[in-house]
């Protein structure tokens, strides 16, 4: 590409550039904060001088650009400009971080180190340091957000004049552009930057595509614009009646918003265009601002018919980005749906620019703004370091493009939750605590199951009990990254306690077998009761499945195999291999569960009556010891469970491989009304069956059913079968194993 200027006129256009980029705020800003923009300018321009950028031009045109773009499009004051200004300076120039603190100050100094390190670490090529990188970079959102707004903005301008890149360096920066940066903007509320992000990565990665659309997109703005000009005419007079001061625009979709209609709905350019979107901005004063809302909505919809499922309301509860506007679709001239934006100017600044402009209007008080307590949220999951970070960076996208849902607590108050969060995820949202006891959900005072789906409006009441904890099957149920990371790490504490545990009882047994507690006992163990690490043998130490009459088989065998090889040595034959068969650890009765509920409780054996696993028990809660497990034969059982009654805990031993998991059930039968209500009344009235997925076909008469349960043993799976099979019409019921 040739670029030939004279510096005379470089120097003209890079004067009239900054003179540009003040165009919307020269007039607000104070002399302090002129004197600090302009100080940066000529710092930033004296730091790059002779630096060009691969176009040719002065390197300084993309500091001042993205000055721009922070100033005009997010909004920022005079700190974010004088940064984005100087944001280029320490990673590209003879500039420390120290320089730019003496000079500017912490403040400006700080947000400057928060970019040099962002644009130090996406320079590595690995898909899972990047990931790692990008969770760093989310980390310093709470810092200083405005750190990441100047880092969109400078993503933007590169994307902006990427043409001069070669070809690979364009595809892997527009794919990281509509991986990370993309969804940053858009949860920032910044929907116009968004938008242009993910417009121009298409341009790069699928040009063909992009080429297609936008042309086909020029082609009909003739007819989009008479369109729009005939719906206006229609409710002009209306509007005018009442004293409105108003703009009405036709909203154009995005290219990418297109294409992503066009593949997800397998429709033509045309069948997604067709739908016309209007946008009406008027003028009002904060006190009459939502009247006059309702107020346009109603001369909107005397004109044409709304379609009432269409109906959204951001301006009684804005979205957690401080998203305002009231939407509808109606059918407009022609017989076309047309969606209607209702939104004060204000609003339409706030859709625009974000956060920046939220901020702006929300003076002060700014640290309980729904994003706050987002950022919050985000920085508790982000600092969990057991998170893989491409599973982090996968659910984090999901968080950012969750639509959201909006739900009462008993009181009244509301939590905005990802679309299809359960409720379970909503006691997690209530209370870290709230979610770790959580029993019972009752949704609008009905009773439902944890795995519960929540609807918007929805009021739901949590019922906790202090003996619950969080169990495995937990981590199904929940959607948020918020509860699965709390659930996790409490499953984790868990078996590290009473893995602990373990190992100090171990270590005190093999004392007694005199046997040493060093790495290779540990190893001959985990060997010879087939586990796989030193972890699973002291968790089963810990819980008891692993008991003294198998410590003392392998001890016994221990010192066989010895003699056998003495033994084998001198008869000179092959060694005998050890038998391990009949040591295992019992397959089928390791680990022992209490209540109705079958928890895992902490208990220890009692000498009374030394149960093993398999033995018919009861627990008995002591009182500083937790509970005591005794055989229901044992000579001390009787006068127990009649003196202490309340104290006594049912207890049985179950298969902890077996523990919380899922079963396929195929059903066939005769169908008939009431069949599947039958199914799911069976199902649910099991305790602790969850339904996972229910997918019924019937055809002439034929019913076939294909359920997917969550259940903890095998007993239960043979009992609901059972059940099932009683079911008037129900022919067969079988377990499919993949
Ligand atoms: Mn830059």
């Amino acid at each position: 590409m040739a670029y030939t200027v004279t510096i005379e006129e470089e120097n003209k256009e890079i004067a009239s550039l900054y003179k540009e980029m003040l165009r919307d705020t020269y007039q607000t800003l104070s002399k302090e904060n002129k004197i600090l923009i302009r100080k940066a300018f000529d710092l930033a321009v004296t730091a790059h001088k002779g630096q060009r950028r691969k176009s040719g031009e002065p390197y300084i045109y993309h500091p001042i650009a993205v000055a721009s773009i922070v100033a005009n499009e997010i909004g920022l004051g005079a700190n974010s400009i004088a940064a984005a200004l100087l944001h280029d300076v320490v990673e590209d120039t003879d500039y420390t971080f120290a320089d730019l603190e003496e000079l500017f100050g912490e403040t400006i100094a700080k947000i400057v180190n928060g970019l040099t390190k962002i644009s130090r670490m996406s320079k590595d090529q690995d898909v899972s340091i990047q990931a790692e990188n990008y969770r760093k970079m989310l980390l310093t959102l709470h810092d200083d957000v405005r750190v990441i707004l100047i880092k969109i903005a400078d993503r933007l301008h590169n994307m902006q004049t990427l043409d001069s890149m070669r070809p690979e360096k364009q595809i892997k920066i527009a794919s990281e552009t509509i991986f990370i940066y993309a969804p940053l903007a858009h949860r920032l509320g910044l929907y116009n930057i968004k938008t242009e992000l993910e417009d121009l990565s298409l341009k790069y990665t699928e040009p063909e595509v992009y080429k297609d659309i936008s042309n086909s997109i020029s082609e009909s703005k003739e007819e989009q614009k008479e369109y729009i000009i005939g719906f206006t005419n229609i409710i002009k007079e209306s509007l005018d009646q009442e004293g409105f001061e108003y703009s009405i625009k036709g909203r154009s979709k995005s290219i990418h918003s297109i294409r992503k209609k066009m593949l997800n709905q397998g429709v033509s350019f045309d069948e997604v265009y067709d739908k016309f979107a209007i946008r009406i901005n008027y003028k009002s004063d904060k006190k009459n601002e939502k009247f006059d809302a309702w107020k346009i909505y109603s001369i909107v919809t005397d004109h044409f018919n709304p379609n009432p499922k269409r109906l959204r309301d951001w301006i009684t509860q804005p979205k957690s980005t401080g998203y305002e506007s009231l939407h509808i679709t109606v059918m407009g001239p022609k017989g076309k749906w047309v969606e209607v934006q209702i939104r004060s100017c204000r609003m339409d600044e706030i859709a625009e620019k974000g956060y920046a402009a939220h901020f702006k209007y929300k003076h002060g008080n700014e640290s309980e703004s729904g994003l706050e307590i987002w950022l919050n949220k985000l920085r508790e999951s982000l600092e969990n370091p057991d998170t893989n970070a491409v599973e982090f960076v996968e659910q984090f996208k999901l968080n950012l493009y969750a639509k959201e849902i909006y739900i009462f607590t008993p009181n009244g108050d509301i939590k905005s939750l990802p679309k299809g969060a359960t409720a379970l995820d909503f006691a997690f949202a209530i209370h870290t605590e709230v979610g770790m006891h959580c029993r019972a959900a009752k949704v609008n005072g009905k009773l439902v199951q944890l795995s519960k789906a929540l609807k918007s409006g929805d009021q739901v009441e949590i019922i906790t009990a202090t003996t619950q904890k969080p169990k495995q099957a937990w981590l199904d149920i929940v959607k948020t990254a918020r509860a699965k990371s709390k659930i996790k790490n409490a499953l984790k504490e868990d078996q590290k306690k009473i893995a602990n545990e373990g190992k100090e009882v171990l270590s005190r047994k093999l004392r007694h077998l005199k046997i040493k507690f060093n790495e290779n006992t540990i190893n001959e163990l985990v060997n010879f009761f087939k586990l796989k690490t030193s972890f699973d043998l002291f968790y089963r130490m810990g819980n008891g499945s692993i008991d003294n009459i198998q410590l003392k088989k392998y001890a016994s065998q221990k010192s066989n195999a010895l003699v056998n090889f003495f033994k084998n040595k001198i008869k000179r034959s092959t060694a005998a291999s050890v038998d391990t068969q009949s040591n295992e650890v019992t397959a089928k009765y390791d680990m022992l569960v209490f209540g109705k509920s079958e928890e895992k409780l902490k208990y220890s054996f009692t000498k009374c009556c030394s149960p093993i696993p398999g033995d018919q028990v009861f627990g008995f809660i002591a009182i500083n010891d937790g509970i005591k497990v005794h055989k229901h034969n044992c000579p001390n059982a009787v006068s127990l469970q009649s003196n202490y009654a309340y104290r006594i805990i049912a207890a049985k031993w179950i298969d902890s491989s077996q523990q919380g998991y899922k079963a396929k059930l195929n059903i066939t039968g005769i169908d008939n009304i009431g069949l599947v209500n039958d199914i799911t009344r069976i199902i649910s009235k099991n305790l602790h069956v969850n339904i996972h997925e229910l997918n019924i076909s019937g055809n002439e008469g034929f019913f076939q059913g294909k359920i997917t349960v969550h259940i903890n043993n095998n007993k239960q799976l043979n009992n609901l079968i059972q059940q099932i099979k009683r079911i008037d019409g129900i022919e067969k019921v079988e377990r499919v194993h993949n």
